[in-house]
């Protein structure tokens, strides 16, 4: 039976079919039974963005897994005061999933060359097991920018933990930009999704 649990955090602003598909195809390639997407409220990396509110990037993200068998929401960054910081979730998460559940982090092939720049990152890599999903044109080949920082045989788990998932190019930036220029949505991020945006008026502005 499958068994284990992956967070996927990042600000959702706002979700989109790329997170969906790469964290359906971790899902499987791992054999995990519970996915959590994470919102986070303050992202310690994109503090010049112009975020929606907490409150909208949640409400799209619990309508675009309200089908999705074995996917939650978490809202436990927004609620936390301060940086959105990997390691406190993980710290939260860890004291509740039994010690022999396995517990993945999920991050896209972007983010992987800066991890280094994360929050107390060499506890972060021996906490939980993070696996990349690639992402189309960024190269995941390359991990020197994390020695510094990793151990050998840290970089070389990261490494490891590159997944073979679908390339899919959508960016939350360009669903934005795209709502902005009154261009459509269809088929970027989920009907329900796309509904949300156009009531509440979201990223009309770029
Ligand atoms: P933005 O365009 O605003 O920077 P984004 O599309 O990168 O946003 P985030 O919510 O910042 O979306 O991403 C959360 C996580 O999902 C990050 O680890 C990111 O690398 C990953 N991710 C997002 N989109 C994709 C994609 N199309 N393929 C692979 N990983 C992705």
């Amino acid at each position: 039976m499958a068994s284990g649990v992956a967070l996927f955090g990042g600000s959702f602003n706002p979700i989109h079919h790329g997170h969906l598909i790469i964290a359906r195809a971790v899902v499987e390639e791992l054999g995990v039974e519970r996915l959590v997407l994470v919102p986070s409220a303050c992202p310690p990396h994109k503090q010049d963005h112009v975020l929606a509110s907490a409150a909208d990037r949640l409400a799209m993200a619990r309508l675009a897994v309200e089908e999705e068998s074995g996917f939650e929401v978490s809202d436990v960054e927004l609620l936390r005061a301060g940086p959105s910081y990997t390691i406190l979730t993980v710290e939260a998460f860890r004291r509740e999933i039994p010690a022999d559940q396995a517990f993945y982090w999920i991050i896209g092939g972007d983010t992987l060359p800066e991890l280094h720049t994360w929050y107390r990152v060499r506890e972060l890599v021996d906490l939980c097991r993070i696996v990349t999903a690639v992402r189309p044109g960024f190269d995941v080949g390359d991990l020197s920018s994390l020695r510094p920082c990793l151990s050998a045989e840290q970089v070389a788990r990261l490494q490891a933990d590159v997944l073979t998932t679908p390339e899919i190019d959508i960016s939350a930036t360009e669903v934005r930009r795209r709502v902005a220029k009154g261009l459509s949505i269809r088929y970027l991020v989920p009907e329900k999704v796309c509904i949300y945006i156009e009531q509440h008026g979201l990223y009309r502005r770029h």
